[in-house]
């Protein structure tokens, strides 16, 4: 089963879930009017079909390879980048001052939806290399974009992120690696890096490291870390490749999944220091490289839709073609195995948990976009507000879901699921890095409970809650049988919330232990919640399309869809506000469950 893009599902939800057809007549994404969107999709959705999907298998059979500081990717991946460049797909967000096309996040959004799907460990590069060009595009000083932007922003030198160390990762207080000023007003960089997603290979004449260091005079802790620029090859004055740098790979990991991208340990100078210029203010770093870790983290919750809809489509094929036991409407057995109730629910919730992810990342994006496109300063703010509360909930939800959904794929697949030969497996090895990598989920529930809740005294929330509760009685006011109970489930489950964030609001005084007990039930719930919520405004909006325009198959689809969600997942939501307002002296007190 080859991946399939999903382009019409992408482009409904853009509308209904991120805004883009208001948008687009209300100014905010002019640039995608005129059929931009979707032809830029479509032509999205071929490279994803013709040029990443048939690369996935080489790249998790054969892998990235290391020799001696150098790493070969697998065979057809080169070629396959050469393809991305040409292409202008690195160009899609830039700036146009130094060549990219300043599209907004919505539509790149759409397309990793579906690169991902189609090989999700190839696209990890280009991800980091869109939020690297934003870092520099916000904080670096005017010859440092000068020298790197225009060639980044066309892919020709992808950008690497190099935060983590042997001691320093969810935490980076203990980061280490030093940076010492040189005479010539750049600096000398010296460390080790480790788990270097892209930090070398072959595809590229040039890699552009960005690296968090420590001044010799630096506070402790984060607030004395600065952001370098650190080319693998330093550049002539003219633009010209010069001598290369002194960094190095010093080996590559062997993992569980993603075997196609290399994940490097890096070693920066060994040979005296490797040469890096500073992006942004001294001990400021961090600021800056947030901003890239923002974008990724979006980008990270799309893999785990991708995977979602990547393990869907598979297992959905599967599940009509294997036959066992005989089924109600089936006939004469063996007949296939999508005819047994089992095996349809869990596709059902295959699907509703994808749609659910992919309507809370979208939603997501179109806030991002409002909060850098909206003319009034207040309406830019309230936006920029709303995507702090959402962005740790796009990252973390969709990364739990694309696990789970990958791990249904392999059961509705039998035994062959176990087994590599259906490609079910391989859906789920890599997509467990997804809640890891780029803060893990755990930091992410943290992240939202203790500063994302307290925006605006609570406000942002209390509105993204009120929000959700119109959207139930919208539900109620079209009172449209095909709904079935999805307000009132709708309705129970934003009451839920309600009430476990008020009980979170109350704990979040000092000591907040209690909160953070219970903060990843807490993203549980919410993430739910606003899949639902945004998952109706979906099958209203096909509501609307079918009383506009007759019935229609596709828009039934996404009704029956958000009614599944409604009716069999969103369930959960009365079980989580239990857990979260009446359990954390449970997880407190239970050291005695814990000794060893
Ligand atoms: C394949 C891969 C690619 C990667 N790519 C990159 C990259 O390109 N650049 C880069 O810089 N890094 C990269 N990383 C590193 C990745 O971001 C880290 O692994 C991640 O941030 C977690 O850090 P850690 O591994 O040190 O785990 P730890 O920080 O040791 O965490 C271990 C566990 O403890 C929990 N934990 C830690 N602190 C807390 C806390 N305060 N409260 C509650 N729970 C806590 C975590 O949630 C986790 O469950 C990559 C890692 C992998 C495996």
């Amino acid at each position: 089963m080859t991946y399939r893009a999903p382009v019409s599902d992408i482009v409904f939800m853009m509308n209904s879930a991120a805004g883009l057809k208001a948008g687009i007549e209300d100014g905010i994404y002019a640039d995608l009017g005129d059929g931009i969107a979707e032809a830029t999709l479509n032509e999205a959705a071929r490279f994803a079909e013709n040029v990443l999907a048939p690369l996935n298998r080489v790249g998790d059979q054969v892998g990235a390879k290391w020799d001696d500081g150098t790493v070969t990717t697998a065979p057809g991946w080169p070629d396959a980048y050469r393809q991305f460049v040409a292409g202008g797909w690195q160009s899609l967000t830039g700036g146009q001052d130094h060549g990219g096309m300043s599209l907004p996040q919505v539509l790149l959004a759409g397309c990793l939806d579906m690169w991902n799907g189609a090989n999700m460990a190839f696209m990890l590069g280009p991800v980091l290399t869109f939020g690297a060009i934003d870092a520099l595009e916000a904080h670096a000083s005017d010859a440092l974009k000068h020298t790197y932007l225009a060639k980044m922003i066309s892919g020709e030198w992808p950008a690497t992120m190099n935060l983590t160390e042997p001691g320093a990762g969810s935490d980076l207080n203990p980061l280490r690696t030093r940076a010492e000023r040189a005479t010539d007003g750049s600096y000398r960089i010296t460390g080790q890096k480790i788990f270097i997603t892209y930090g070398e290979h072959d595809m590229v004449e040039n890699i552009v490291h960005l690296v968090l260091a420590r001044l010799p005079d630096a506070p402790p802790g984060t607030r004395g870390i600065s952001l370098f620029v650190v080319p693998k090859f330093l550049v002539n004055a003219d633009g010209s490749l010069g001598a290369r740098n002194d960094v190095r790979c010093a080996g590559i990991e062997h993992k569980l999944g993603i075997h196609g991208s290399p994940t490097c340990m890096m070693t920066y100078g060994d040979n005296g220091g490797a040469v890096g210029y500073l992006v942004g203010e001294e001990n400021r770093g961090l600021a800056c490289m947030f901003t890239m870790m923002n974008d990724a983290r979006l980008a990270t919750g799309l893999q785990g839709v991708s995977i979602g809809e990547a393990a869907f489509q598979h297992a959905l094929a599967y599940a009509g073609e294997r036959r066992q036991g005989r089924t109600a409407a089936g006939g004469p057995g063996p007949n296939a195995i999508i005819g047994h109730p089992d095996v349809k629910r869990m596709l059902l919730t295959m699907k509703a948990l994808t749609h659910s992810a992919r309507a809370v990342c979208y939603l997501t994006a179109g806030v991002i976009d409002r909060s850098r496109r909206l003319k009034d300063p207040a309406a830019r703010k309230a936006a920029a507000d709303r995507a702090s509360l959402l962005t740790p909930l796009a990252k973390a939800y969709p990364a739990d879901i694309g696990n789970e959904v990958a791990s249904l794929g392999v059961q509705i697949h039998g035994g062959m699921g176990f087994v590599e030969e259906t490609g079910a497996a391989q859906f789920m090895r890599d997509a467990r890095i997804i809640p890891i990598y780029e803060g893990t989920n755990g930091i992410q529930a943290i992240d939202l409970v203790t500063r994302k809740l307290p925006l605006d005294g609570g406000g942002v929330i209390k509105t993204e809650i009120a929000e959700m509760h119109a959207v139930a009685g919208e539900l109620r006011a079209a009172n449209d049988r095909a709904f079935g109970a999805s307000a009132d489930r709708l309705a129970d489950a934003v009451d839920a919330l309600d009430r476990a964030t008020a009980f979170m609001l109350d704990r979040l005084g000092a000591p907040a232990d209690e909160a953070l007990a219970c903060a990843t039930p807490y993203l549980r719930l919410f993430g739910l919640v606003r899949g639902g919520a945004t998952l109706a405004s979906v099958a209203l909006a096909a509501h609307r399309a079918q009383v506009a325009n007759g019935s229609d198959a596709s828009q039934a689809g996404r009704i029956a869809t958000a009614r599944f969600f409604a009716e069999n997942i969103l369930t959960a939501a009365a079980g989580l506000e239990t857990t979260i307002t009446g359990s954390a002296q449970s997880v407190l007190d239970a050291g005695a469950a814990l000794a060893v």
